[in-house]
């Protein structure tokens, strides 16, 4: 299996309230999405109406979670949370909304995944702060009307693709996040290591924010390890030689690339000729679920010009040939 360290998907120890940013002028990056939430805060703020709902869409890791609690930290509300597939009957959110007090944030994660009678709730809880509930069952059934307290719903999702449009057409603010560049996981590995206590080198803290996959929380990780071989090989510090000698034992390689990356370019380059080749075929020979090849592999390799989407599958692009070492062949030549 792959390390976890290396996933951008949550674990435990990523809850560190000591690293995440907690007002909106410590996030860094996301400078477009940031300033509009800042005017949309304010607005909402001096009209002491809850602010509209907020849609944040992107790769794990990016910060939509953190971008909602500071929403509710500025707006000087409430942060409720809870997950698409954990709302499993239309009552489990029926409680939770009627729980809410006025303006508060309720953040839904995975919001892609919820099921469609918990959706329909959603509906006219969004558009009117209404929730219609349906009492007894056969013909005695009755649907009763509740108010509820005017609130912020958002919602997180890393598959656009895979939102109703009704539910997509009810948020008034839809964010993307983007992945961030070197120089803003630079300098967001050089608070973090602060924070932790481990000061960074310059050329150490660049080396992780070239190898995080653009991803802050990847950095998160990488510089927990780095400090790990720091304090137990090193003097604490860390330096550039120490980072790379880290990473490259933790398996990611000069770009940044872990094994499940690699494994991906090298099945297409060596079984497929470079492609053009399905996703479910990717899928099946990685035995990787395409939602995770799509969702947590795919992204970062388009971003960085790897591979590219065609109508008739994936295809290595020169850049990936460049990388794995090998010649492209003559037929991906065109
Ligand atoms: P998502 O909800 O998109 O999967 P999170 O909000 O949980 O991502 O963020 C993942 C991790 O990265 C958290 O530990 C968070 O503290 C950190 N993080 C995310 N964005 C930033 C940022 N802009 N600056 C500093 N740390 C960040």
């Amino acid at each position: 299996d792959p390390d976890p360290t290396l996933r951008p998907e949550p674990l435990p120890e990523d809850n560190d309230r000591a690293l995440r940013p907690q007002v909106l002028d410590d996030f860094i990056g996301q400078a477009e999405a940031r300033a509009n939430l800042r005017i949309f805060i304010q607005s909402a703020r001096q009209r002491g109406e809850a602010m509209d709902h907020t849609l944040f869409h992107g790769p794990p890791g990016l910060g939509k979670t953190t971008l909602a609690q500071i929403m509710a930290r500025e707006l000087g509300v409430n942060f409720r949370m809870t997950s698409g597939p954990v709302l499993a009957k239309a009552g489990d959110l029926a409680a939770i909304l009627t729980n809410l007090e006025a303006r508060d944030v309720l953040f839904i994660d995975e919001i892609h995944r919820l099921n469609p009678a918990v959706e329909e709730v959603l509906y006219p809880a969004m558009e009117d702060y209404e929730l219609d509930l349906v009492i007894g069952e056969g013909p005695a059934a009755r649907t009763v009307r509740i108010e509820l307290q005017p609130f912020t719903l958002v919602g997180a999702t890393t598959r656009m693709g895979l939102l109703t449009t009704p539910l997509r057409d009810r948020f008034g603010i839809p964010t993307r996040l983007q992945f961030y560049t070197e120089d803003e996981l630079y300098e967001i590995v050089t608070r973090n290591a602060r924070k932790l206590g481990a000061p960074a080198d310059p050329e150490g803290a660049r080396e992780i924010a070239r190898r995080a996959r653009g991803t802050p929380r990847i950095a998160g990780r990488l510089l927990r390890r780095v400090v790990d071989f720091a304090v137990v090989e090193g003097d604490g510090t860390i330096s550039r030689e120490l980072a790379d000698s880290a990473l490259t034992r933790l398996g990611v390689d000069p770009i940044g690339l872990d094994g499940a990356d690699r494994r991906y370019l090298g099945l297409i380059a060596e079984n497929y000729a470079g492609g053009p080749v399905g996703i479910e075929t990717l899928s099946a020979a990685l035995s990787e679920s395409r939602d995770a090849l799509e969702e947590v592999i795919e992204p970062y390799l388009l971003q960085q010009g790897l591979i590219q989407r065609t109508p008739r599958g994936r295809m290595l692009a020169q850049k990936a040939w460049d990388h794995l070492g090998l010649p492209m062949p003559a037929s991906g030549r065109q």
